[in-house]
């Protein structure tokens, strides 16, 4: 994720500058209190009233017949959700030291560090125990993540950190987290009570294009990688990059084959779409996408158009819905679009840039004075259901899932602003007509199966070939 809003540069997947989310942030607060698309809030009054509805939103509750039909589902099946970003903003916040922050804690209230990087979400924390237990979670791929202007041994170095981190979050907190490298693992601890913790290696700049550090992060414990993030790898193109490969290049069919030898699930978020037919059609076990939304209702490259839906189903994998407000409303993607280029316009940044070039308070004014004019087009859980609805209606009830993105992301749809909001949009679905199995499968059951469907082709092909022992040069 991460997007690049003014002169201030991009973040995690969909993060921008965060002065300016910070103020997104609290306008979508603020909206939680206004009939839906109601214009937006500003001034003194607008600042006043950001803080006590941001603690409100904490206790939203669902009905209590949705609410009972949940309880009983979840303590069968773990909810499980394949993508958050909290390592990522633990690493850049506090520099991964876990004295800085209690997750004990409501950590919504804990004020955003004042010397912050800038390419962090700029926002308030989306996830602590305290509110992954009021959301009923069972499971969580945490994301490694390290951005892709990051390269070669560096890159390998930083997602080893991140891993590291993974592990000592998990350990710190030993009667809520466990880590967990299996299915069985996932639903071990989830009868024990706790939440299982994965790792997820998001984008394959983190191997430095070698097969070796890719066995050693399985070892480590990797149990995805997402082929591609914003940039295009030497060997898979990405969906926000210039098509290079055109999908995968030999080595990266390679390295399809040797994750499926390990028993490490294929990731297909950020990948282009010629990656993802590539990819799908040359694994020999079934692939995820652990946080992407449906293409036919936003039509950012990001998200899994339907022939792709089809694929996946075809081949038994699963997609999990990323809640992003930019990939799950088509009036916010266009808004985005068109602030940017209001932005650039007004650009402050020399030596040349827009109107008011070397002027950045003038910028700054400007830019406010357009939201205003241009309100941001309020985002919901009813937009994220939608599009949970529509890969259910191309794919089918086995292949969809949850990956929130949460921690990633610099906004949220309201009434899903952190991880204790998972029994609202699982009370939208029931609302539409949804059975207790088919909640089943959404929240945890068709990852489950994918994760146990990898290991077994693993098992096989462990036994049928050794460790690959190609490089990128012999590739040339
Ligand atoms: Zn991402």
């Amino acid at each position: 994720m991460k997007t690049v809003i003014g002169s201030l540069r991009s973040g995690n997947d969909h993060r921008s500058g965060w002065l300016a989310a910070l103020h997104a942030r609290c306008r979508a607060s603020l909206r939680r209190l206004l009939p839906r698309h109601a214009g937006q809030p500003a001034g003194v009054l607008g600042l006043l009233l950001c803080l006590p509805v941001a603690a409100m939103a904490a206790e939203v509750g669902v009905d209590p017949q949705y609410g009972a039909r949940l309880d009983r589902i979840l303590s069968q099946t773990p909810l499980i959700d394949a993508h958050n970003d909290l390592p990522w903003e633990l690493h850049l916040r506090y520099r991964g030291n876990l004295d800085a922050i209690d997750l004990k804690s409501d950590t919504s209230a804990v004020p955003v560090p004042s010397d912050l990087d800038p390419s962090t979400t700029g926002v308030a924390l989306m996830t602590d125990i305290p509110r992954m237990r009021a959301g009923r979670m069972g499971g969580q791929f945490w994301s490694v993540y390290v951005p892709v202007e990051i390269k070669g041994s560096a890159a390998v170095e930083m997602a080893l950190e991140q891993i590291d981190l993974v592990k000592r979050l998990s350990a710190r907190y030993p009667a809520d987290l466990e880590m967990a490298y299996t299915a069985a693992d996932v639903l071990r601890i989830h009868k024990a009570g706790k939440i299982a913790s994965l790792i997820g290696i998001e984008g394959g700049h983190q191997i430095d294009n070698s097969l070796a550090v890719l066995r050693d992060m399985y070892d480590l414990g990797a149990r995805y990688m997402t082929l591609a993030h914003f940039s295009n790898t030497a060997w898979a193109d990405s969906a926000t990059d210039v098509p290079q490969h055109h999908g995968l290049t030999s080595f990266g069919v390679e390295i399809v084959h040797e994750m499926n030898r390990l028993g490490m699930m294929i990731d297909l978020s950020h990948v282009s779409a010629e990656t993802m037919k590539a990819a799908v059609t040359v694994s020999e076990a079934p692939v995820i996408f652990s946080h992407s939304s449906a293409r036919a209702l936003v039509d950012h490259p990001r998200n899994v158009a339907d022939d792709v839906l089809r694929l996946i189903a075809e081949r038994d994998g699963v997609v999990m819905v990323n809640f992003y407000p930019g990939y799950v409303s088509e009036r916010r993607r266009l808004w985005i679009a068109e602030r940017a280029g209001e932005a650039a316009r007004l650009g402050a940044t020399p030596p040349f840039g827009g109107i008011y070039v070397g002027q950045p308070q003038q910028a700054k004014a400007a830019l406010q004075a357009w939201e205003k004019a241009h309100p941001q087009p309020l985002v919901t859980v009813q937009d994220v259901a939608d599009h949970i609805d529509h890969i259910r209606k191309i794919g089918g009830v086995d292949h969809v899932g949850l990956g929130s993105d949460f921690d990633g992301m610099e906004d949220t749809p309201v009434g899903l602003t952190g991880v204790d909001h998972y029994p609202v949009l699982l009370a939208e679905l029931m609302r539409r007509g949804w059975t207790d199995q088919e909640i089943a499968k959404l929240a945890g059951g068709n990852v489950l199966r994918v994760m146990s469907s990898v290991e077994r082709v693993a098992a096989r092909l462990r036994n049928a070939r050794p460790p690959s022992q190609a490089s990128m040069v012999e590739q040339r």
